[in-house]
């Protein structure tokens, strides 16, 4: 999914698409605007066809990473993710 999106060096949260130009926030919710009906888990990159399927392999294989809001669910774990998510939720 991530080699569909350019980075914004200034702009950590945003990205824009490589395959119509726009600038995005969510980029998991753009992705389907060219690609419907694929999920991807952003931690690994396993893709599924439902986004059920991948929130049962968020589960098992990430289990403090939620995919919906892609934050993780505790503070008790830190991940490198290249820095492309830097929003742990530490409130929930
Ligand atoms: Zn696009
Ligand atoms: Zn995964």
């Amino acid at each position: 999914m991530r080699l569909t999106f350019d980075k914004l060096p200034l702009y950590p949260n945003l990205h824009r698409c490589k395959l119509c130009g726009k600038v995005v926030t969510h980029i998991r919710n753009h992705y389907h605007v060219h690609f419907p009906g694929r999920f991807e888990c952003p931690l690994c990159r396993a893709t599924y066809t439902r986004s059920d399927n991948l929130r049962t392999h968020c589960k098992f294989k990430h289990p403090l990473f939620n995919p919906d809001t892609r934050k993780f669910d505790l503070q008790t774990e830190v991940i490198d993710l290249n820095s492309s998510v830097n929003n742990v939720d530490k409130s929930s």
